[in-house]
């Protein structure tokens, strides 16, 4: 499809290994990378006068891919990736990282983003499904969200418009609308302050989760706040437990890692072989909190 080439830069026939944080080697027809909000517009036109299957990717880190080719146009924002400061209010393009964001507020004097300094995703994945860590949630400090609907207008929706909740929000429930920038109101903080909390929450995560191999992060929600996914996986036993290339975490039970040429099929066997063991022994369904990709 020549025409794509003029909405951005285009690759062809592409693994999408580089793209998903398990490092799962599914391929795509096209990865799209537009080049601005016009682009991306004229591209959500194109595809949708021309039949054009396409998603939108962020930084791929809480998906599992299909193993089958993407026969479509993966569409991924990182090149919307502008930061700019009005006092507080820091408005974002949704590619920016999460935690290049975290440490960039730093140096502006402001705070409150030290939470999210591991989390691997983009701003706009990260409002998608509402990333939380230490009891701060993405939605906390945001203003506002500018998104493009299904009808490819422009909408700006303050926060409070916007439902939200434990790892879900207004997005996740309405997936056909695409994030393109964000507001958020930070307070003052103090980089000294700050950078002590980024190293303790770093620490904090390469002391209890496998950052050594490629995962997607935590696999199920917690059934409740009392009770957490990983201890009810690791008391019947599971660490360990291996299907083809994917393996439950040793140092954390809700982690499934990649330990060498796993396949999305390997972790969706091992996903279902944990929640039949879960609810045979406990009769409690496990909610997925990654998102499979089926195509
Ligand atoms: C090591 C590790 C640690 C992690 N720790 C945490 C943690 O502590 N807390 C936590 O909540 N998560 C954690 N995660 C999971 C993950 O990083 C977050 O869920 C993150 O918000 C996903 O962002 P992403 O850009 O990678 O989204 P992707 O995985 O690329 O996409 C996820 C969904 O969001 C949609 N989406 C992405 N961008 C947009 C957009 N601009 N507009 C509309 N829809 C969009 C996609 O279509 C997809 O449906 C961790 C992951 C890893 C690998």
């Amino acid at each position: 499809m020549k025409e794509l080439e003029q909405f951005g830069i285009l690759e062809k026939d592409i693994s999408l290994k580089k793209y998903n944080t398990y490092r799962l080697e599914t391929e795509a027809s096209y990865v799209l990378h537009p080049k601005d909000v016009g682009s991306l517009l004229s591209f959500l036109e194109f595809a949708q006068q021309n039949d054009v299957p396409y998603f939108i990717l962020g930084n791929g880190s809480n998906v599992i891919f299909s193993d089958s080719k993407y026969e479509g146009v993966i569409v991924k924002l990182d090149l919307l990736n502008h930061i700019s400061y009005e006092g507080q209010h820091v408005t974002v393009g949704a590619g920016v990282m999460m935690n290049f964001l975290a440490l960039e507020i730093i140096k502006n004097g402001l705070s409150g983003l030290e939470w999210a300094s591991g989390i691997p995703g983009t701003v706009g994945g990260c409002i998608f499904g509402n990333a939380e860590a230490y009891k701060t949630s993405t939605f906390e400090y945001l203003t506002t969200v500018t998104y493009i609907d299904k009808d490819l207008h422009l909408i700006k929706k303050e926060k409070d418009k916007l439902s939200h909740g434990y790892r879900t929000s207004y997005f996740k429930e309405h997936p056909e609308n695409i994030i393109i920038e964000a507001t958020f109101t930070f307070p003052k903080g103090t980089k000294e302050q700050s950078l002590e909390l980024i190293r303790d929450r770093l620490q904090r995560r390469l002391s209890t989760q496998p950052l050594e191999y490629p995962s997607a992060g935590s696999v199920f929600r917690n059934p409740s706040s009392e009770l957490a996914s990983g201890k009810l996986i690791d008391d019947l036993g599971l660490k360990g437990k291996q299907i083809g290339g994917a393996c439950i975490s040793e140092k954390h039970a809700n982690f499934i890692i990649n330990i060498g040429g796993a396949t999305g099929k390997d972790i969706r066997d091992l996903i279902k072989l944990i929640q039949e063991k879960v609810k045979e022994v406990y009769q409690i369904d496990l909610i997925l909190e990654q998102e499979t990709k089926d195509w």
